[in-house]
């Protein structure tokens, strides 16, 4: 039988609100889910009082696509699982909830592709296809790829909850302007990189650090142009920190008085420009909301508001203080703000900071040889919670060695017929902050994808799939 919010009671939003002695980390949790108790229609309906009746979907309702394996999320870990899904000979569909591929890094606008991994064929195709130069074109490109191998690819369409038969996930339920569509799916993957569809099929998840539950911030990366030739770049933190201006003084004591003074937020404390491959023309993050969710719809509301209105300011203290920068003009805005953490799965296993930092391996590895720091953007105030120069800030933002990513992430805990990719595995907020970079993402995907064929073609759960067919497949002559 066909379920939407699985498990959770008609009014949890008004029970989440009249319980005081939820803590912050509970109520992010039930928050999250809630974005799926309400959808869209139905709150414009409870919302408006002067339009008499609710617009109906345009279009006939009732699609209906019957497929074996469904990718929900167009990212680079989507692309990634239906490329090597459909190559492996499995009948495959991918949703993406908005009009373009490549997730946060053309939605968002946060580019480069970064993180390395090993011996990776699928990623160093999709690497050479989409290449490091124009992320305007990288939607293209990853569409390029699918159509040829088969993917069919519905775009604009919003995966809202899952089908459940028991614990058994048959399919999703998705939102389109055509009105809502039914997916069946003989396995679902999920690289929502929030982990929409296994949250609400009652998987359970992680939200934040220890202790107090909150998560890295969001940020508007935006592109500038009017920027000076031979004008300073400074990509990194350290280099952003540590860049001497004519004058003698370091960029780093400049903002910092800034923020101090109250011409840059408080939450702004490092201001990193990227050079963007064209003449006169930079790319800036800088900006960074802290506190709000990544799922909640007022939070995601105010901190898109709030992180434009920053990027405002910080280009007029950069016009005023960087050399170079005087007569700079914001040139982009991104579609949407950057989401850097939400919900991570509970899987079978679950990834540590330990396990990064000493490059552990794995029987079940579907990613070798990952590798990039561990990279915390302060959850609680400005720059970054770790530093490399910085001992004393929360421990040093450790090194890792190159480690594996077993199967045992991807598969979640209670929901069979679920697999999850990207950035929403299973792994502690440590690990989430050097694994979620697109590379690693992507390879993750590829894992999936390549487990979910093994797993349908034996006619296996993915847990008890011959992991060294899986492996074969990805490893070999990479
Ligand atoms: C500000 C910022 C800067 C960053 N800088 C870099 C960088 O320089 N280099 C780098 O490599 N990484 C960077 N990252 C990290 C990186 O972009 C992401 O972690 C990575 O894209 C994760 O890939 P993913 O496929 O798991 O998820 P995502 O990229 O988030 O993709 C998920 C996709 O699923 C879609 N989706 C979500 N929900 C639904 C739904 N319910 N139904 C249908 N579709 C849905 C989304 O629209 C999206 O296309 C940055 C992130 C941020 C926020």
């Amino acid at each position: 039988m066909a379920r939407h919010l699985d498990g959770l009671p008609r009014n949890w939003h008004k029970a989440a609100a009249m319980t005081p002695a939820l803590t912050r980390r509970q109520w992010f949790a039930t928050a999250a889910l809630g974005a799926f108790a309400v959808t869209p229609l139905a709150a414009a309906a409870a919302a408006t009082t002067a339009v008499p009746a609710t617009p109906a979907p345009v279009g006939p309702a009732g699609l209906t696509y019957d497929t074996d394996i469904l990718v929900c999320g167009g990212g680079p870990a989507g692309v990634a699982a239906a490329l090597n899904a459909a190559r492996l000979g499995c009948k495959t569909l991918l949703i993406e909830r908005y009009g373009r591929l490549g997730g946060m890094g053309v939605h968002a606008r946060v580019w480069p592709l970064m993180g390395r991994v090993a011996r990776n064929r699928l990623v160093r195709e999709i690497q050479r296809k989409v290449g490091n130069f124009d992320p305007e074109l990288a939607d293209l490109h990853y569409a390029d790829l699918l159509e040829q191998a088969g993917v069919k690819l519905l775009l604009h369409t919003w995966a809202t909850g899952p089908l459940l038969r028991g614990n058994r996930i048959t399919g999703v339920r998705a939102f389109s302007k055509q009105g809502t569509i039914t997916l069946n799916a003989k396995l679902v993957i999920d690289a929502t990189g929030d982990a929409d569809i296994a949250a609400a099929a009652g998987v359970p998840c992680d939200i934040g650090r220890e202790g107090d539950g909150l998560v890295q911030p969001m940020t508007i990366q935006f592109c500038v142009e009017g920027v000076a030739d031979g004008a300073r770049h400074c990509g990194g933190e350290e280099a952003a920190r540590g860049a001497k201006l004519a004058g003698g003084e370091t960029w780093e004591s400049v903002t910092t008085r800034a923020q101090k003074s109250g011409e840059l937020p408080p939450t702004v404390g490092v201001v990193r420009t990227y050079k963007m491959g064209r003449r006169g023309k930079a790319c800036v993050n800088a900006t960074q909301v802290n506190g709000l969710f990544g799922t909640n719809v007022e939070d995601l509301t105010r901190a898109e508001l709030d992180g434009r209105r920053q990027a405002v300011r910080v280009v007029a203290f950069m016009r005023k203080h960087l050399p170079g920068y005087e007569h700079c003009y914001i040139s982009h805005m991104p579609a949407v703000i950057g989401v850097r953490e939400t919900r991570r799965i509970r899987g079978l296993a679950q990834l540590t900071r330990a396990d990064l930092v000493a490059g552990r391996t794995w029987p079940d590895a579907i990613v070798r040889g990952a590798t990039f720091g561990i990279d915390i953007h302060n959850p609680a105030g400005s720059g970054q919670a770790e530093n490399r120069r910085d001992k004393s800030v929360q421990g040093s933002a450790a090194r890792v060695k190159p480690y594996d990513i077993p199967a045992r992430c991807v598969i979640p805990q209670n929901v069979d017929g679920l697999l999850v990719a990207g950035r929403c595995i299973s792994g502690t907020h440590e690990a989430h902050a050097s694994y979620r970079v697109q590379n690693i993402s992507m390879a993750i995907g590829a894992g999936v994808g390549a487990l979910a064929a093994t797993a349908l073609t034996d006619n296996t759960p993915p847990a008890s799939t011959d992991i060294a067919k899986v492996q074969k497949i990805l490893f070999t002559d990479a």
